[in-house]
C-alpha cells in the first residue's frame, strides 16, 4: 500500500466571511442537538440509567450533551467482546486496517465546522484553538495510519546462511484508552488511533468534561467502516470506574493521558499482578508539566512577549505545555514583564462562541476554585502584577489572565502544576542561573529559549531538560510528525506522540526463524 506523503492539516481563517458564517451556523446547530449518547460495544448501543453531563463552561447552563455512565458490567462485556473481535482485527492485513482511520480524517474534514463548534461549546476553545484541535486529530490518523503501513513492512535483521530470518511487529491485545479534556479531539483521536490502527482492539473511556466529541469520534470511526468491537466506547467517571479497568486482568495495556497524581495511581494498580493475567501490562502514561520560557539579555523582547502571551495564556493555559514559568535574566526583566503585561492587557475575554473573544473559560467549577486557590498562594509568595480574579458579569468559569512577578525558583506557584491562566515570573542573575531554574522542577515536558547568541543554543541543547525544546518561538503548538511530543521525569512516559516511535508502544516484536 503506498500513501502519498504525510502532509500536516492546514487551519481555518476565522476573518473570512464564509468561514464565519459555516461556524455560526454549525455553533447553532450543535448548541440545539442535546442528544444522549450510549456505550457503543461490539457494534451494540447500551443505555445506562447514570448520566454525564456535559456542559458548556463558557455558559454553565447549556448542556451540550449526556452520555450513559458504563457500569462494571458494562466494561466487563466491552472487554470480553473486545477480545472476540480482536481475534479478526489481528490477522486483517494492515492495508485494510488502515483505510477506515483514513476514511474517519475524511469525514472529519467535511465535518469540520461541526466538530470544531463541538470543542467551542464542549470545553470552551477559542475558534483557532478548536480547529487547531481538530487538525492535529486528522493529523493522527493520517501518520500512524502511514505508521502502521511502516510497522508492517519488512524489517531489517542480519543475514546468515542456512536459515530465513524475520522479525514482525503483532498487536498486544484488548488495552484502555483513557484520554485528557485539554485536548479532546487530537488526543483522544492519537491514543485511540495508534493503538487500533496497530491491530489492537480498545475500551475508550473520554474525560468526563469532553465525552461528545468522542462520541461523534466513535461514531465517526464506523461509518467509516471500522469493525465492530475495536473501539468500544465505555463514558464514565475515572474515579469511579478508572481503578476496575486498570486492575482488571483481562487488560493488556492502557494509554493514558492526564495528570501527574492519577498517572501515578494508574501506574502503581496496572503494575500489581491479578489472579489469572497473564501479562505484565504495557502501561504509556503522558502527565502534567511546569513548563518554562527563558528569556535573555540578547532576546527580541516583543517576539518573546508575544511567545509568552500566547504560551502561557493560549486555551487559557490548560495545556501540559503551557509557559506557566517565565524565567527572565536580570537585564532585562522589568523591560520584559512590562511588554508581556501590556500585550496581557489588550487580551479579549469572553465567550468563544465570538471569535473576537480569545481567552476563554476554564473547563469548569472544581478547575477554576483550585486555579482561584493557587491565585491566593501566589499573592503570597509572589508581587501581582496583573489579573488575579474571577471576571464579574459572565456566566462561564472566566478568569482573568495573571501574572505574578518575583517568584521563587522552589515556591508552589513555580513547582505545581495549575492548568489555567497563570505564570510566575522568576529572577534569573544571569544566562546559566536562568537554565538552572528551568531545570529545578519535577516535570520535563516542553520549554522555549528566546536568545541571539549561538552558544547558547547549543548548550540549551544538551542541557535544557524537556522533551520538546524549542527556540525562539513558544513552547506550546506542537505539530504532529514535526515535533513527536512528550516529555521526561514526571511529566511521563516520553511516548513521543506523532513521531516515529509511538507505534511500538503498542505492538510487540516477534522473531522468526527457519533453517533452509
Ligand atoms: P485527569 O484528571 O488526570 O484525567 C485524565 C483522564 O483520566 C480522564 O479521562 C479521567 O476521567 C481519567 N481518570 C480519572 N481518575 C482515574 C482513575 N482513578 N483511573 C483511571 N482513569 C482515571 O487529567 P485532566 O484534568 O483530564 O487533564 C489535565 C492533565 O493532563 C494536566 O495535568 C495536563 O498537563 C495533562 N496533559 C498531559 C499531556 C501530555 O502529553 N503530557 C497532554 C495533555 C494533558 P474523568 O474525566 O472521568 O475524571
Amino acid at each position: 500500500l503506498i500513501l502519498p506523503p504525510f502532509k500536516n492539516e492546514g487551519y481555518i481563517d476565522p476573518s473570512n466571511p464564509e468561514v464565519r458564517k459555516k461556524m455560526k451556523e454549525a455553533l447553532e446547530k450543535v448548541a440545539n442537538e442535546k442528544r444522549d449518547y450510549d456505550l457503543l460495544i461490539g457494534g451494540k448501543r447500551y443505555k445506562t440509567e447514570r448520566k454525564t453531563r456535559s456542559i458548556n463552561p463558557s455558559n454553565p447552563e447549556e448542556v451540550v450533551g449526556t452520555t450513559s455512565k458504563a457500569s462494571r458490567e458494562l466494561i466487563d462485556k466491552a472487554i470480553e467482546v473486545a477480545w472476540e473481535a480482536f481475534e479478526t482485527w489481528k490477522h486483517t492485513p494492515v492495508e485494510e486496517r488502515v483505510k477506515p482511520f483514513l476514511r474517519a480524517a475524511q469525514i472529519m474534514r467535511e465535518r469540520r465546522y461541526e466538530l470544531d463548534a463541538t470543542m467551542i461549546l464542549e470545553v470552551g476553545k477559542n475558534w483557532l484553538e478548536a480547529d487547531a484541535d481538530l487538525a492535529e486529530a486528522i493529523d493522527f490518523l493520517e501518520f500512524y495510519s502511514r505508521e502502521a503501513v511502516r510497522y508492517a513492512s519488512q524489517q531489517p535483521v542480519v543475514r546468515i546462511p542456512n536459515e530465513n530470518n524475520e522479525l514482525v511487529y503483532i498487536p498486544l491485545g484488548v488495552g484502555a484508552v483513557i484520554p485528557p479534556w485539554n485536548f479532546p479531539g487530537a488526543i483522544m483521536v492519537g491514543m485511540t488511533s495508534a493503538a487500533a490502527v496497530s491491530g489492537n482492539c480498545v475500551l475508550l473511556k473520554p474525560a468526563s468534561d469532553s465525552p461528545i466529541i468522542a462520541a461523534k469520534f466513535v461514531e465517526i470511526l464506523h461509518e467509516a467502516g471500522l469493525p465492530e468491537g475495536v473501539v468500544n466506547f465505555v463514558p464514565g467517571s475515572g474515579a469511579e470506574i478508572g481503578d476496575y479497568i486498570v486492575e482488571h486482568p483481562k487488560i493488556r495495556f492502557i494509554s493514558f493521558t492526564g495528570s501527574k497524581e492519577v498517572g501515578l495511581r494508574i501506574n502503581e494498580l496496572a503494575a500489581k499482578h491479578q489472579p489469572g493475567q497473564k501479562w505484565i501490562k504495557r502501561v504509556v502514561l503522558e502527565m502534567g508539566g511546569k513548563d518554562a520560557v527563558v528569556v535573555d539579555e540578547t532576546a527580541d523582547l516583543d517576539a518573546a512577549a508575544d511567545g509568552i502571551v500566547a504560551s502561557a495564556f493560549g486555551f487559557q493555559g490548560q495545556k501540559c505545555s503551557a509557559g506557566s514559568r517565565i524565567i527572565a535574566v536580570e537585564a532585562i526583566y522589568d523591560e520584559l514583564l512590562e511588554k508581556v503585561v501590556e500585550k496581557t492587557k489588550k487580551i479579549k475575554i469572553g465567550d468563544v462562541r465570538d471569535p473576537e473573544n480569545w481567552l476563554g473559560p476554564v473547563v469548569n467549577e472544581s478547575a477554576m476554585r483550585k486555579i482561584l486557590s493557587y491565585i491566593d498562594i501566589g499573592k503570597e509568595e509572589g508581587r501581582l502584577v496583573h489579573g488575579g480574579k474571577r471576571v464579574e458579569g459572565l456566566p462561564g468559569y472566566f478568569l482573568e489572565p495573571t501574572i505574578f512577578a518575583d517568584v521563587d525558583r522552589y515556591s508552589r506557584i513555580a513547582q505545581e502544576e495549575i492548568f489555567g491562566p497563570v505564570t510566575a515570573f522568576i529572577k534569573a542573575k544571569d544566562f546559566n542561573d536562568a537554565i538552572d531554574i528551568a531545570n529545578c522542577t519535577e516535570y520535563g515536558l516542553t520549554g522555549a529559549l528566546y536568545t541571539k547568541k549561538r552558544e547558547r543554543i547549543e548548550f540549551a541543547k544538551k542541557v535544557f531538560h524537556v522533551g520538546n525544546l524549542y527556540f525562539n518561538r513558544k513552547c506550546t503548538g506542537a505539530l504532529v510528525g514535526v515535533h513527536p511530543f512528550g516529555g521526561f521525569n514526571m511529566s511521563g512516559t516520553d511516548s513521543k506522540a506523532g513521531g516515529r516511535d509511538y507505534l511500538l508502544l503498542f505492538l510487540q516484536a516477534k522473531s522468526i526463524s527457519e533453517r533452509i
